[in-house]
């Protein structure tokens, strides 16, 4: 069943700026969607209007199959959670999840285990007596989040919930609304600006753009085949490589008896992801591999770490470029290396639109 429909919406704010410029997405029950893209880019005003904070200049917002055009927020069947959701402080966390509750006409033996199983799948079983001012934000996030989803909400609307933690709290907390969402088949739409979160997170994931989509896709596919080249660097945990490639005559290190050109263009632009950009120390047994659509040499001139993967970044044919060094290589500032890339790591994009060009023209040319 679809729990959330949007179709073809716009939001145009008094003074021209074009917010959201038709937007569409459909969200299956128990989907996690992940609205992620720079600021400004309009998702804040999208999650506001399904909450019916905003109007929609044109298009259709649909909750659980029903048109929600003109219902007020609190009749929409919508929970939100918001970036510092405002707990009341003087309350205790008990009272304060109280109000989240679906069921208002169930006994108070009944909201009291409804309160204390959230409270334990949230961690806060000590907590259920504090008052909310005296929470860490962390903690508070928790309480907002388990208010939420008692609620039991056709959808639950997050903006940027975990922005204001630190990094420990983040990936922890966004481990427990993966799980919680799961566990009680919670349909969601998050927003956030961080693009390791939004992969994270997201059974689908939507970049947006001064209000548009770029992508609209499983993460995976996001990774692997970037629909535009804003999806293609705004996605990654490092830059991706990209050179502008004139197809009469390539830059030397392209290889191209390797590569399959997009059919009717003469100008392309050429991704590679750092990832796929395999660095390989100059030594005796240093052939490059055969195969290579790209072949090149470079120094070292700098290490980037994510993780506990290394990258490199060095200049090739003039420009800078990064590469991932092999695991447990002992390599220094300096050092000349051989950077190899497949023909399948290899993306395409048209230079005046940005949309990505044909990937099944992509193959080994034998
Ligand atoms: P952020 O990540 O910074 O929160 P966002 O992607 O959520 O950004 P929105 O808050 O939806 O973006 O804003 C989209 C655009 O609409 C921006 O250019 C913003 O300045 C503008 N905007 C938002 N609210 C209003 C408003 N009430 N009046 C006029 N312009 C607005």
């Amino acid at each position: 069943m679809n729990m959330l429909e949007l179709t073809a919406i716009s939001k145009q704010y008094p003074g021209g700026v074009q917010a959201v410029d038709q937007f569409s997405l459909t969200l299956k029950e128990g989907e996690l969607g992940v609205l992620v893209g720079p600021s400004g880019c309009g998702k804040t005003t999208t999650l506001r209007m399904i909450a019916g904070l905003e109007t929609p200049d044109e298009g259709t917002i649909r909750i659980r199959g029903q048109a929600v055009d003109g219902q007020r927020p609190q009749d929409r069947d919508v929970a939100m959670m918001f970036q510092s959701s405002a707990l009341f402080p003087w309350l205790s966390v008990a009272e304060n999840l109280a109000f989240g509750l679906a069921k208002k006409n169930l006994d108070r033996r009944a909201h009291r285990s409804q309160i204390e199983a959230i409270a334990r799948q949230l961690q806060l079983e000590d907590l259920l007596e504090r008052k909310a001012r005296t929470l860490s934000g962390g903690q508070r996030q928790r309480v907002a989040l388990g208010r939420a989803l008692l609620k039991e909400a056709a959808v639950l609307l997050m903006d940027e919930p975990l922005s204001s933690l630190d990094r420990q709290l983040r990936l922890q907390l966004q481990d427990e609304i993966l799980r919680l969402c799961r566990q009680r088949g919670q349909t969601a739409l998050l927003v956030t600006h961080d693009q390791s979160e939004a992969l994270n997170l997201a059974d689908r994931l939507v970049v947006m753009n001064q209000g548009r989509i770029e992508q609209n896709d499983i993460p995976q596919r996001i990774v692997t085949q970037p629909a535009t080249l804003f999806a293609a660097q705004f996605i990654g945990e490092r830059p991706i490589n990209l050179w502008t490639v004139r197809i009469a005559a390539p830059q030397s290190f392209f290889q191209p008896s390797r590569i399959v050109w997009p059919a009717g263009a003469d100008t392309v632009v050429i991704g590679v992801r750092p990832q796929q950009l395999r660095a390989r120390m100059i030594g005796p047994a240093s052939q490059p591999e055969a195969e290579a659509a790209l072949r090149g040499e470079a120094v070292i001139e700098q290490f980037h770490w994510i993780g506990a993967q290394c990258f490199g970044s060095g200049s090739l044919g003039g420009r800078l470029v990064e590469f991932s060094l092999p695991e447990g290589a002992n390599s220094q500032i300096g050092d000349r290396v051989i950077l190899s890339a497949a023909a399948s790591a290899l993306h395409f994009f048209d230079p005046e639109t940005g949309r990505r060009l044909s990937h099944a023209a992509i193959s080994f040319s034998q």
